[in-house]
């Protein structure tokens, strides 16, 4: 606690949303701010709430989105549209009652902070007149090859020719035209997304889950394009006590499988809560991972591979072949396992949160983005950070071969090095003094100045 009396019980309302890695960040942001005397109202869809028995001081409001499920086939726009209308009127509905109440002069006050795609929690603040701050839980790398999306398509340069894939993007240095998201997105689809994103207006400030050692460039270009106080107040994974935030259970039981392994010897696999594989690229991991002789711990998430439940198609001989070198799971632990001294590198598609944790505990990475920010995460990591190797393509052979690179050959070691020694970097970024400790400072003061 601070000790500041201004601050204790003021209230905040956080607005998350119902996607793995935008909701785990805002758990843990009102972790972080509940530990510095506010009171946390955190706003939820019914699909994908948080499980309340986790966070006993926050209060919960639900908000009744009438979807039943993600549908990663179906049209991402429309579904945010419409995730954005069902919400608006409760959460309108909620905060006029408690100004209305009175009973607390701080009413008056709240502040609201969302989740950038929940964009309506922005048009209901500015409603009422309160202050509202937007947590982004992407990469700041990732958001100048965003905002560049609409100019590469009036220039035709997007949706990109097969031919430009290895080119490098004229004014977004490292990236190429492969590392761009949405590279291949039409550009009236891309027009449609994007408009989108313009909805988020009028932010009093942007918290970003970073730390400026990592992303001082992208930091600096964002505070000069959004004009806004930036708080870049990461890892989040370790500024918060936050106990699990998954939506699926975790299978607790590979821990002790981990501790039966030798140091730095394991590869840990998974490709975070969305992305998706067909029955080829199951079998090339397998068989990959087979064949690398490495131990590994590889999570397949339930209806991820199209078609099937779980791991029905796996390649006949390969549980044989990889027996007690090998565990398959359904949902890890994953700050556990990456935090555990037997793993030595995470096979990644490089979402945000996968990235923040694997830098966090020193563990290099192999990448395979898969679509967003992953595409540009993945190429910091494995050409301006050079803590990751990326996967050209998802062959047994380069497989095998990116693992014993990783784990076995003085490249990888050179890595974990260069991996360790940014976790140190993160971790004084927390310490008193350190980027993230003073620009939390920064955003407490910033909260209680209305
Ligand atoms: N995660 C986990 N267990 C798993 C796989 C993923 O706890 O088996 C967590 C992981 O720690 C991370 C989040 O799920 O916090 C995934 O977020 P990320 O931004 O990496 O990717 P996304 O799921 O958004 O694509």
């Amino acid at each position: 606690m601070m000790g500041d009396e201004r601050k204790r019980g003021k209230p905040l309302v956080l607005v998350a949303s119902p996607f793995q890695g935008h909701m785990t960040p805002m758990l843990q942001l009102g972790s972080v701010l509940h530990s510095k005397g506010f009171s946390i109202t955190l706003a939820h869809t019914k699909l994908n709430s948080p499980d309340p028995s986790n966070h006993p001081e926050f209060v919960f409001l639900t908000l009744s989105d009438n979807f039943s499920a993600i549908d990663a086939s179906a049209n991402y726009t429309k579904f945010l549209e419409a995730l954005n209308n069902n919400c608006k009127m409760q959460l309108q509905d909620h905060l006029t009652r408690k100004i209305e109440e009175g009973k607390d002069e701080m009413n008056h006050t709240i502040t609201v902070i969302h989740d950038n795609i929940m964009y309506f929690a922005e048009e209901v603040a500015s409603n009422l007149n309160l202050r509202s701050i937007v947590l982004r839980s992407c990469s700041a790398s990732y958001m100048p090859a965003f905002l560049a999306l609409p100019r590469l398509h009036a220039e035709g340069k997007l949706p990109v020719q097969d031919s430009m894939l290895q080119e490098l993007v004229p004014e977004l240095h490292p990236l190429r035209y492969k590392d761009l998201p949405f590279n291949d997105t039409p550009t009236e689809v891309a027009t449609e997304m994007l408009a989108l994103a313009e909805r988020v207006r009028t932010p009093s400030a942007i918290i970003w889950n970073t730390m400026e050692f990592l992303e001082h460039s992208a930091l600096t270009q964002l505070r000069q394009h959004y004009q806004v106080p930036i708080f870049a107040i990461g890892p989040l994974i370790k500024m918060a006590r936050c106990p699990s935030t998954s939506f699926l259970e975790e299978d607790t039981g590979c821990i002790s499988w981990l501790d039966k392994q030798a140091p730095r010897s394991v590869i840990y696999v998974s490709l975070g809560s969305l992305a998706t594989m067909d029955e080829t690229e199951l079998t090339e991991t397998a068989w990959g991972l087979a064949k690398s002789k490495q131990p590994f711990l590889w999570v397949v998430r339930p209806g991820s591979v199209s078609g099937s439940e779980w791991i029905e198609f796996l390649p006949e001989g390969f549980t044989e072949e990889v027996r007690g070198r090998g565990l398959v799971l359904k949902w890890a632990p994953q700050k556990q396992v990456l935090s555990h001294s037997a793993v030595g590198g995470f096979w990644s598609h490089c979402g945000w949160n996968s990235t923040l944790e694997s830098i966090s505990e020193g563990v290099p990475m192999i990448c395979q983005p898969v679509m967003g920010d992953q595409c540009v995460n993945s190429r910091y990591l494995s050409y301006v950070w050079r803590v990751g190797l990326e996967l050209e393509n998802l062959e047994i052979k380069v497989v095998e071969s990116a693992i014993r690179r990783l784990l076995v050959d003085e490249e990888g070691q050179e890595m974990r090095q260069r991996a360790i020694s940014m976790k140190e970097k993160a971790k004084y970024s927390l310490f008193k003094g350190g980027s993230s400790f003073n620009s939390l400072k920064d955003l407490v003061e910033f909260t209680l100045a209305r």
